[in-house]
Protein backbone atom coordinates (compact mmCIF):
# COMPACT_ATOMS: atom_id res chain seq x y z
CA UNK A 1 0.00 0.00 0.00
CA UNK A 2 1.31 3.14 -1.37
CA UNK A 3 -1.47 5.99 -0.70
CA UNK A 4 0.64 8.87 0.95
CA UNK A 5 0.30 12.75 1.36
CA UNK A 6 3.48 13.13 3.24
CA UNK A 7 6.47 14.74 1.75
CA UNK A 8 9.61 13.29 2.47
CA UNK A 9 12.00 15.03 4.95
CA UNK A 10 14.97 15.77 2.55
CA UNK A 11 12.53 16.85 0.12
CA UNK A 12 11.15 19.34 3.01
CA UNK A 13 14.47 21.02 3.78
CA UNK A 14 14.71 21.92 0.47
CA UNK A 15 11.05 23.25 0.35
CA UNK A 16 11.43 24.90 3.56
CA UNK A 17 14.95 26.62 2.24
CA UNK A 18 12.41 27.68 -1.56
CA UNK A 19 10.13 29.13 0.90
CA UNK A 20 11.83 31.28 2.66
CA UNK A 21 14.12 32.50 -0.31
CA UNK A 22 10.63 33.30 -2.34
CA UNK A 23 9.83 35.35 0.55
CA UNK A 24 12.39 36.88 1.32
CA UNK A 25 14.39 37.77 -2.06
CA UNK A 26 12.35 36.73 -5.11
CA UNK A 27 8.49 38.32 -4.25
CA UNK A 28 10.34 41.96 -3.21
CA UNK A 29 11.73 42.07 -7.00
CA UNK A 30 7.80 42.21 -8.26
CA UNK A 31 7.77 46.13 -7.64
CA UNK A 32 11.21 46.29 -9.03
CA UNK A 33 11.85 44.64 -12.41
CA UNK A 34 9.46 45.40 -14.89
CA UNK A 35 9.64 42.21 -17.00
CA UNK A 36 11.93 39.25 -15.74
CA UNK A 37 12.48 38.13 -19.73
CA UNK A 38 13.64 41.15 -20.26
CA UNK A 39 17.98 40.43 -20.79
CA UNK A 40 18.63 43.82 -21.20
CA UNK A 41 17.43 45.35 -17.91
CA UNK A 42 21.09 46.00 -16.17
CA UNK A 43 18.53 46.14 -12.84
CA UNK A 44 17.30 42.65 -13.98
CA UNK A 45 20.62 40.94 -14.62
CA UNK A 46 22.05 42.36 -11.24
CA UNK A 47 19.46 41.14 -8.76
CA UNK A 48 18.87 37.98 -10.32
CA UNK A 49 21.80 36.71 -12.05
CA UNK A 50 23.25 36.10 -8.13
CA UNK A 51 19.80 34.39 -7.17
CA UNK A 52 20.23 32.08 -10.24
CA UNK A 53 23.69 31.03 -8.81
CA UNK A 54 22.33 30.18 -5.26
CA UNK A 55 19.21 28.27 -6.58
CA UNK A 56 21.99 26.09 -8.76
CA UNK A 57 24.04 25.90 -6.08
CA UNK A 58 21.18 24.13 -4.04
CA UNK A 59 20.60 22.09 -7.47
CA UNK A 60 17.45 23.41 -7.55
CA UNK A 61 17.59 25.16 -11.27
CA UNK A 62 15.46 23.38 -13.85
CA UNK A 63 13.81 20.99 -11.78
CA UNK A 64 11.52 20.13 -15.02
CA UNK A 65 14.75 18.82 -16.44
CA UNK A 66 15.97 15.38 -16.26
CA UNK A 67 19.85 14.98 -15.82
CA UNK A 68 20.84 14.77 -19.94
CA UNK A 69 19.14 18.38 -19.93
CA UNK A 70 21.53 19.35 -16.78
CA UNK A 71 18.37 18.87 -14.11
CA UNK A 72 17.54 17.10 -11.78
CA UNK A 73 14.73 14.87 -12.94
CA UNK A 74 12.70 15.05 -9.47
CA UNK A 75 9.93 14.07 -11.42
CA UNK A 76 6.71 15.97 -11.50
CA UNK A 77 5.47 15.60 -8.35
CA UNK A 78 8.41 17.27 -6.52
CA UNK A 79 7.75 19.81 -8.89
CA UNK A 80 4.82 20.13 -8.32
CA UNK A 81 5.36 20.91 -5.03
CA UNK A 82 8.10 23.28 -5.92
CA UNK A 83 5.90 25.14 -8.57
CA UNK A 84 3.40 25.71 -5.80
CA UNK A 85 5.64 27.91 -3.85
CA UNK A 86 7.35 29.68 -6.81
CA UNK A 87 3.84 30.65 -8.22
CA UNK A 88 3.94 33.29 -5.17
CA UNK A 89 5.92 35.56 -7.39
CA UNK A 90 6.23 36.37 -10.64
CA UNK A 91 9.95 36.33 -11.06
CA UNK A 92 10.13 33.19 -9.47
CA UNK A 93 10.38 30.71 -12.27
CA UNK A 94 12.73 33.17 -13.76
CA UNK A 95 15.03 32.63 -11.01
CA UNK A 96 14.40 28.50 -10.86
CA UNK A 97 15.06 28.28 -14.47
CA UNK A 98 11.73 27.11 -14.78
CA UNK A 99 9.66 29.94 -17.07
CA UNK A 100 7.33 29.28 -19.76
CA UNK A 101 7.64 29.31 -22.58
CA UNK A 102 11.32 28.67 -22.72
CA UNK A 103 10.47 25.02 -20.42
CA UNK A 104 8.39 23.81 -23.15
CA UNK A 105 10.28 25.71 -26.40
CA UNK A 106 13.64 23.61 -24.66
CA UNK A 107 11.67 20.52 -24.99
CA UNK A 108 11.09 20.97 -28.50
CA UNK A 109 14.29 21.25 -29.17
CA UNK A 110 16.09 18.97 -27.18
CA UNK A 111 13.53 16.46 -29.11
CA UNK A 112 14.07 17.81 -32.29
CA UNK A 113 16.62 20.25 -32.89
CA UNK A 114 20.53 19.49 -34.67
CA UNK A 115 23.44 19.10 -32.95
CA UNK A 116 24.37 22.58 -34.00
CA UNK A 117 21.02 24.22 -33.03
CA UNK A 118 21.43 22.82 -29.46
CA UNK A 119 24.63 24.11 -28.91
CA UNK A 120 23.47 27.78 -30.21
CA UNK A 121 20.15 27.96 -29.05
CA UNK A 122 18.86 25.07 -26.13
CA UNK A 123 22.08 25.48 -24.32
CA UNK A 124 22.27 29.01 -23.47
CA UNK A 125 18.34 29.01 -23.40
CA UNK A 126 18.42 26.22 -20.27
CA UNK A 127 21.15 28.87 -18.76
CA UNK A 128 19.14 31.69 -19.00
CA UNK A 129 21.30 33.24 -21.11
CA UNK A 130 18.48 33.92 -24.02
CA UNK A 131 14.65 33.99 -23.93
CA UNK A 132 12.57 32.57 -26.54
CA UNK A 133 9.26 33.14 -28.08
CA UNK A 134 6.32 30.24 -29.09
CA UNK A 135 4.32 31.86 -31.82
CA UNK A 136 1.06 29.66 -33.00
CA UNK A 137 -1.64 31.98 -32.56
CA UNK A 138 -2.92 33.78 -35.47
CA UNK A 139 -4.86 36.99 -35.54
CA UNK A 140 -8.12 35.39 -37.06
CA UNK A 141 -7.93 32.33 -34.95
CA UNK A 142 -6.20 30.71 -32.13
CA UNK A 143 -8.66 27.88 -30.52
CA UNK A 144 -8.29 26.32 -33.98
CA UNK A 145 -5.54 25.69 -35.55
CA UNK A 146 -7.03 24.43 -38.31
CA UNK A 147 -7.40 27.91 -39.37
CA UNK A 148 -3.89 29.32 -39.67
CA UNK A 149 -3.08 31.09 -42.76
CA UNK A 150 0.95 30.89 -42.41
CA UNK A 151 2.90 29.76 -45.06
CA UNK A 152 6.51 28.26 -45.58
CA UNK A 153 7.42 26.87 -49.22
CA UNK A 154 10.94 25.20 -50.15
CA UNK A 155 12.88 27.26 -52.27
CA UNK A 156 16.17 25.14 -52.89
CA UNK A 157 17.53 24.74 -49.56
CA UNK A 158 15.52 27.11 -47.47
CA UNK A 159 11.93 27.62 -46.61
CA UNK A 160 10.44 31.16 -47.12
CA UNK A 161 7.68 32.12 -44.49
CA UNK A 162 4.85 34.44 -44.56
CA UNK A 163 2.31 35.24 -42.83
CA UNK A 164 0.92 36.84 -39.12
CA UNK A 165 0.94 35.95 -35.75
CA UNK A 166 -0.98 36.76 -32.41
CA UNK A 167 0.06 37.02 -29.19
CA UNK A 168 3.82 35.58 -29.12
CA UNK A 169 4.50 36.46 -25.85
CA UNK A 170 8.37 37.45 -25.00
CA UNK A 171 9.43 37.63 -28.90
CA UNK A 172 10.61 41.39 -28.47
CA UNK A 173 12.64 39.94 -25.46
CA UNK A 174 13.40 36.64 -27.23
CA UNK A 175 16.37 35.48 -29.53
CA UNK A 176 14.54 32.78 -31.77
CA UNK A 177 10.91 32.31 -32.16
CA UNK A 178 9.38 28.50 -32.60
CA UNK A 179 6.56 29.21 -35.16
CA UNK A 180 4.02 26.62 -36.45
CA UNK A 181 3.49 27.08 -40.03
CA UNK A 182 1.50 25.80 -43.11
CA UNK A 183 3.75 23.47 -45.37
CA UNK A 184 1.22 20.91 -47.06
CA UNK A 185 -2.07 22.11 -47.27
CA UNK A 186 -3.56 19.35 -49.45
CA UNK A 187 -2.59 16.61 -46.61
CA UNK A 188 -5.44 15.90 -43.93
CA UNK A 189 -6.06 18.72 -41.76
CA UNK A 190 -3.93 17.65 -39.00
CA UNK A 191 -0.76 16.81 -41.12
CA UNK A 192 -0.48 20.40 -43.27
CA UNK A 193 1.70 22.34 -40.38
CA UNK A 194 5.06 22.48 -39.47
CA UNK A 195 7.28 23.81 -36.77
CA UNK A 196 10.02 26.03 -37.62
CA UNK A 197 13.06 27.61 -35.77
CA UNK A 198 13.07 31.26 -36.52
CA UNK A 199 15.93 32.93 -35.11
CA UNK A 200 14.44 36.59 -34.13
CA UNK A 201 16.88 38.51 -36.08
CA UNK A 202 16.14 37.01 -39.11
CA UNK A 203 15.35 39.79 -42.05
CA UNK A 204 11.44 39.79 -42.05
CA UNK A 205 10.60 39.49 -39.04
CA UNK A 206 8.81 42.42 -38.10
CA UNK A 207 6.92 43.06 -34.50
CA UNK A 208 4.01 45.35 -35.65
CA UNK A 209 3.42 45.85 -32.36
CA UNK A 210 3.48 44.71 -28.55
CA UNK A 211 0.16 44.72 -26.83
CA UNK A 212 -0.09 44.28 -23.01
CA UNK A 213 -2.90 43.01 -21.10
CA UNK A 214 -5.71 44.70 -19.52
CA UNK A 215 -4.91 45.64 -15.80
CA UNK A 216 -1.16 47.36 -17.94
CA UNK A 217 -0.35 50.38 -19.16
CA UNK A 218 -0.44 51.44 -22.76
CA UNK A 219 1.66 54.39 -22.30
CA UNK A 220 4.35 52.47 -20.86
CA UNK A 221 5.15 50.21 -23.56
CA UNK A 222 5.63 47.32 -21.93
CA UNK A 223 3.27 44.78 -23.64
CA UNK A 224 4.92 41.49 -23.96
CA UNK A 225 2.51 39.62 -26.29
CA UNK A 226 3.84 40.39 -29.90
CA UNK A 227 1.61 40.63 -33.26
CA UNK A 228 4.11 39.48 -35.49
CA UNK A 229 4.73 39.28 -39.22
CA UNK A 230 6.52 37.32 -41.19
CA UNK A 231 7.91 38.71 -44.60
CA UNK A 232 9.62 36.51 -46.58
CA UNK A 233 11.45 35.08 -44.09
CA UNK A 234 14.25 32.78 -44.52
CA UNK A 235 15.53 29.79 -42.97
CA UNK A 236 17.56 26.78 -44.12
CA UNK A 237 15.69 23.23 -43.96
CA UNK A 238 17.44 22.16 -41.11
CA UNK A 239 15.24 24.45 -39.16
CA UNK A 240 12.18 22.09 -39.89
CA UNK A 241 12.32 20.43 -36.42
CA UNK A 242 10.44 17.00 -36.40
CA UNK A 243 8.74 15.88 -39.74
CA UNK A 244 7.07 17.81 -42.35
CA UNK A 245 3.62 17.99 -41.59
CA UNK A 246 4.70 17.38 -37.79
CA UNK A 247 3.79 20.59 -36.70
CA UNK A 248 0.55 19.09 -34.23
CA UNK A 249 2.85 16.00 -33.10
CA UNK A 250 5.59 18.36 -31.65
CA UNK A 251 3.50 21.26 -30.43
CA UNK A 252 2.27 18.24 -27.90
CA UNK A 253 5.17 17.86 -26.89
CA UNK A 254 5.85 21.21 -25.27
CA UNK A 255 1.92 21.62 -24.46
CA UNK A 256 1.50 18.77 -21.94
CA UNK A 257 4.28 20.04 -19.15
CA UNK A 258 3.25 23.59 -20.00
CA UNK A 259 -0.42 23.38 -19.13
CA UNK A 260 0.18 20.92 -15.79
CA UNK A 261 3.31 23.51 -14.59
CA UNK A 262 0.54 26.79 -15.09
CA UNK A 263 -1.56 24.54 -12.75
CA UNK A 264 0.56 23.93 -10.36
CA UNK A 265 2.01 27.70 -9.76
CA UNK A 266 -1.71 29.01 -9.79
CA UNK A 267 -2.05 26.20 -7.21
CA UNK A 268 0.25 28.69 -4.82
CA UNK A 269 -0.96 31.75 -6.34
CA UNK A 270 -4.10 30.96 -5.20
CA UNK A 271 -3.20 29.94 -2.14
CA UNK A 272 -1.23 33.25 -1.33
CA UNK A 273 -4.57 35.04 -2.85
CA UNK A 274 -6.71 32.82 0.18
CA UNK A 275 -4.40 34.01 2.98
CA UNK A 276 -5.15 37.68 2.07
CA UNK A 277 -8.96 36.97 2.45
CA UNK A 278 -8.73 34.95 5.73
CA UNK A 279 -6.29 37.77 6.98
CA UNK A 280 -8.95 40.59 6.45
CA UNK A 281 -11.62 38.37 7.33
CA UNK A 282 -10.20 38.30 11.09
CA UNK A 283 -9.10 42.21 11.03
CA UNK A 284 -11.88 44.36 9.17
CA UNK A 285 -14.79 44.85 11.62
CA UNK A 286 -18.07 46.38 10.27
CA UNK A 287 -21.39 46.54 12.77
CA UNK A 288 -19.31 46.09 15.77
CA UNK A 289 -18.18 42.74 14.90
CA UNK A 290 -15.62 41.09 12.51
CA UNK A 291 -16.45 40.27 9.69
CA UNK A 292 -15.30 36.39 10.01
CA UNK A 293 -18.40 36.40 12.24
CA UNK A 294 -21.08 36.82 9.17
CA UNK A 295 -22.39 34.02 7.82
CA UNK A 296 -22.08 35.22 4.19
CA UNK A 297 -18.22 35.95 4.57
CA UNK A 298 -17.69 32.52 6.41
CA UNK A 299 -19.62 30.82 3.04
CA UNK A 300 -16.67 32.45 0.73
CA UNK A 301 -13.96 31.10 3.03
CA UNK A 302 -15.25 27.76 2.93
CA UNK A 303 -15.89 27.94 -0.70
CA UNK A 304 -12.71 28.82 -1.07
CA UNK A 305 -10.89 26.72 0.71
CA UNK A 306 -12.77 24.02 -0.81
CA UNK A 307 -12.25 24.75 -4.54
CA UNK A 308 -8.23 25.36 -3.26
CA UNK A 309 -7.98 22.23 -1.55
CA UNK A 310 -10.02 20.27 -4.39
CA UNK A 311 -7.87 21.96 -7.06
CA UNK A 312 -4.33 21.51 -5.55
CA UNK A 313 -4.84 17.45 -5.03
CA UNK A 314 -6.27 17.23 -8.45
CA UNK A 315 -3.14 18.86 -9.30
CA UNK A 316 -1.03 16.68 -7.40
CA UNK A 317 -2.71 13.62 -8.40
CA UNK A 318 -2.23 14.37 -12.09
CA UNK A 319 1.59 14.86 -11.24
CA UNK A 320 1.91 11.26 -9.75
CA UNK A 321 0.06 10.04 -13.04
CA UNK A 322 2.76 11.78 -15.32
CA UNK A 323 5.43 10.24 -13.12
CA UNK A 324 3.87 6.82 -13.04
CA UNK A 325 3.21 7.03 -17.16
CA UNK A 326 6.19 8.95 -18.27
CA UNK A 327 4.21 10.14 -21.23
CA UNK A 328 1.76 12.95 -21.45
CA UNK A 329 -0.31 11.40 -23.88
CA UNK A 330 -1.63 8.78 -21.43
CA UNK A 331 -3.05 11.23 -19.11
CA UNK A 332 -4.61 13.67 -21.24
CA UNK A 333 -7.70 13.05 -19.72
CA UNK A 334 -6.24 14.65 -15.89
CA UNK A 335 -3.70 17.14 -17.93
CA UNK A 336 -7.04 18.91 -20.34
CA UNK A 337 -9.52 18.27 -16.59
CA UNK A 338 -6.37 19.89 -14.06
CA UNK A 339 -6.52 23.20 -17.27
CA UNK A 340 -10.74 23.37 -17.61
CA UNK A 341 -10.27 23.50 -13.26
CA UNK A 342 -7.69 26.47 -12.96
CA UNK A 343 -9.51 29.68 -14.62
CA UNK A 344 -12.45 29.15 -12.48
CA UNK A 345 -10.98 28.28 -9.12
CA UNK A 346 -8.45 31.22 -9.49
CA UNK A 347 -11.30 33.47 -10.86
CA UNK A 348 -13.57 32.47 -8.00
CA UNK A 349 -11.17 32.72 -5.31
CA UNK A 350 -9.84 35.98 -6.56
CA UNK A 351 -13.29 37.80 -6.83
CA UNK A 352 -14.42 36.51 -3.31
CA UNK A 353 -10.66 38.08 -2.17
CA UNK A 354 -11.37 41.19 -3.90
CA UNK A 355 -15.10 41.21 -2.63
CA UNK A 356 -14.23 40.96 0.74
CA UNK A 357 -11.60 43.92 0.57
CA UNK A 358 -14.56 46.21 -0.19
CA UNK A 359 -13.37 49.20 -2.09
CA UNK A 360 -9.65 48.39 -1.22
CA UNK A 361 -9.74 44.96 -3.05
CA UNK A 362 -10.69 47.31 -6.54
CA UNK A 363 -8.05 49.77 -5.78
CA UNK A 364 -4.87 49.32 -7.63
CA UNK A 365 -3.43 49.01 -3.75
CA UNK A 366 -4.54 45.50 -4.12
CA UNK A 367 -3.81 42.93 -6.78
CA UNK A 368 -7.08 41.28 -7.12
CA UNK A 369 -8.07 42.95 -10.10
CA UNK A 370 -5.06 41.95 -11.51
CA UNK A 371 -5.60 38.34 -10.33
CA UNK A 372 -9.03 38.41 -11.91
CA UNK A 373 -7.24 39.50 -15.52
CA UNK A 374 -4.62 36.07 -15.06
CA UNK A 375 -7.37 33.91 -14.42
CA UNK A 376 -8.62 34.77 -17.72
CA UNK A 377 -5.52 34.63 -18.90
CA UNK A 378 -4.95 30.85 -17.83
CA UNK A 379 -8.37 30.18 -19.49
CA UNK A 380 -7.06 31.24 -22.89
CA UNK A 381 -3.05 30.51 -23.01
CA UNK A 382 -2.54 27.01 -24.16
CA UNK A 383 -6.14 26.13 -25.21
CA UNK A 384 -9.63 28.00 -23.89
CA UNK A 385 -10.97 25.86 -21.22
CA UNK A 386 -14.29 24.83 -23.71
CA UNK A 387 -11.72 22.98 -25.73
CA UNK A 388 -10.44 21.32 -22.77
CA UNK A 389 -13.58 20.58 -21.12
CA UNK A 390 -14.26 18.85 -24.63
CA UNK A 391 -11.31 16.49 -24.35
CA UNK A 392 -12.15 15.77 -20.89
CA UNK A 393 -16.07 14.94 -21.84
CA UNK A 394 -14.51 13.17 -25.12
CA UNK A 395 -11.83 11.09 -22.64
CA UNK A 396 -14.73 10.22 -20.28
CA UNK A 397 -17.36 8.86 -22.49
CA UNK A 398 -13.79 6.57 -24.20
CA UNK A 399 -14.63 4.38 -20.91
CA UNK A 400 -18.35 3.83 -21.27
CA UNK A 401 -20.07 1.24 -23.76
CA UNK A 402 -23.34 1.92 -25.09
CA UNK A 403 -26.21 -0.12 -23.26
CA UNK A 404 -28.35 -1.52 -26.72
CA UNK A 405 -31.28 -2.35 -24.25
CA UNK A 406 -34.29 0.48 -24.55
CA UNK A 407 -33.64 1.29 -20.70
CA UNK A 408 -30.49 1.91 -19.36
CA UNK A 409 -28.53 -1.17 -17.77
CA UNK A 410 -29.06 0.37 -14.17
CA UNK A 411 -33.11 0.42 -14.88
CA UNK A 412 -34.02 -0.39 -11.16
CA UNK A 413 -36.92 -3.04 -12.29
CA UNK A 414 -33.94 -4.98 -14.02
CA UNK A 415 -31.98 -4.83 -10.85
CA UNK A 416 -34.32 -5.86 -8.68
CA UNK A 417 -34.65 -9.13 -11.40
CA UNK A 418 -31.51 -9.97 -11.34
CA UNK A 419 -31.41 -9.51 -7.23
CA UNK A 420 -34.51 -11.42 -6.63
CA UNK A 421 -32.48 -14.55 -9.41
CA UNK A 422 -29.46 -13.93 -7.70
CA UNK A 423 -30.82 -14.59 -4.27
CA UNK A 424 -34.37 -15.64 -4.79
CA UNK A 425 -33.57 -18.73 -3.14
CA UNK A 426 -32.51 -17.10 0.31
CA UNK A 427 -35.79 -14.83 0.00
CA UNK A 428 -38.30 -18.09 -0.54
CA UNK A 429 -36.36 -20.20 2.58
CA UNK A 430 -37.23 -17.34 4.87
CA UNK A 431 -40.50 -17.49 3.79
CA UNK A 432 -41.23 -20.63 4.32
CA UNK A 433 -39.83 -20.75 7.69
CA UNK A 434 -41.68 -17.68 8.67
C1 LIG B 1 -1.68 35.99 -21.76
C2 LIG B 1 -1.68 35.14 -22.99
C3 LIG B 1 -0.49 34.69 -23.52
C4 LIG B 1 -0.48 33.95 -24.70
N1 LIG B 1 0.72 33.55 -25.22
C5 LIG B 1 0.75 32.92 -26.43
C6 LIG B 1 2.01 32.58 -27.03
O1 LIG B 1 3.07 32.82 -26.45
N2 LIG B 1 1.99 32.02 -28.26
C7 LIG B 1 0.84 31.75 -28.93
O2 LIG B 1 0.91 31.22 -30.03
N3 LIG B 1 -0.38 32.05 -28.37
C8 LIG B 1 -0.44 32.64 -27.15
N4 LIG B 1 -1.66 32.99 -26.59
C9 LIG B 1 -2.87 32.81 -27.36
C10 LIG B 1 -3.76 31.69 -26.89
O3 LIG B 1 -3.22 30.44 -27.22
C11 LIG B 1 -5.14 31.94 -27.54
O4 LIG B 1 -5.68 33.09 -26.91
C12 LIG B 1 -6.11 30.79 -27.42
O5 LIG B 1 -5.67 29.67 -28.15
C13 LIG B 1 -7.50 31.20 -27.94
O6 LIG B 1 -7.41 31.74 -29.22
P1 LIG B 1 -8.08 33.18 -29.51
O7 LIG B 1 -7.59 34.14 -28.50
O8 LIG B 1 -7.84 33.52 -30.94
O9 LIG B 1 -9.62 32.97 -29.27
P2 LIG B 1 -10.69 32.38 -30.30
O10 LIG B 1 -10.11 31.24 -31.05
O11 LIG B 1 -11.24 33.53 -31.07
O12 LIG B 1 -11.77 31.85 -29.28
C14 LIG B 1 -12.56 32.80 -28.56
C15 LIG B 1 -13.47 32.10 -27.58
O13 LIG B 1 -14.34 31.24 -28.28
C16 LIG B 1 -14.73 30.17 -27.44
N5 LIG B 1 -14.38 28.90 -28.09
C17 LIG B 1 -13.32 28.63 -28.87
N6 LIG B 1 -13.32 27.33 -29.25
C18 LIG B 1 -14.42 26.76 -28.72
C19 LIG B 1 -14.98 25.45 -28.74
N7 LIG B 1 -14.40 24.44 -29.41
N8 LIG B 1 -16.13 25.24 -28.06
C20 LIG B 1 -16.74 26.25 -27.39
N9 LIG B 1 -16.24 27.51 -27.33
C21 LIG B 1 -15.10 27.76 -27.97
C22 LIG B 1 -13.93 30.32 -26.14
O14 LIG B 1 -14.71 31.01 -25.19
C23 LIG B 1 -12.76 31.18 -26.59
O15 LIG B 1 -12.16 31.89 -25.52
C24 LIG B 1 -1.70 33.66 -25.37
C25 LIG B 1 -2.91 34.10 -24.82
C26 LIG B 1 -2.92 34.83 -23.65
C27 LIG B 1 -4.24 35.31 -23.10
Amino acid sequence: MTWNFETDADFQDQLDWIDDFVREEIEPLDFIITSPYDLNDPVRNEIIRPLQKQVQERELWACHLGPELGGPGYGQVKLALMNEILGRARCASTVFGTQAPDTGNSEILAHFGTKEQKEEFLEPLLRNEIVSCYSMTEPQGGADPKVFQTTAEQDGDEWVINGEKWFSSNARYSTFLIVMVVTDPDNPPYQQQSMFLVPTDTPGVEIVRNVGLGYESESDDHGSHAYVRYNDVRVPKENLLGPRGGGFVVAQTRLGGGRIHHAMRTSGRVQRIFDMMCERAISRTTQGELLSKKQMVQEMIADSWLEMEMFRLFVLRTAWRIDKCQDYKKVRKDISGVKAAMPGVYRNIATRALQIHGSLGVSWEMPFTREVMESFHMGLADGPTEVHKVQVARRVLDDYVPCDDLFPSTHLPKQREAALTKYGDVLERHLETQ
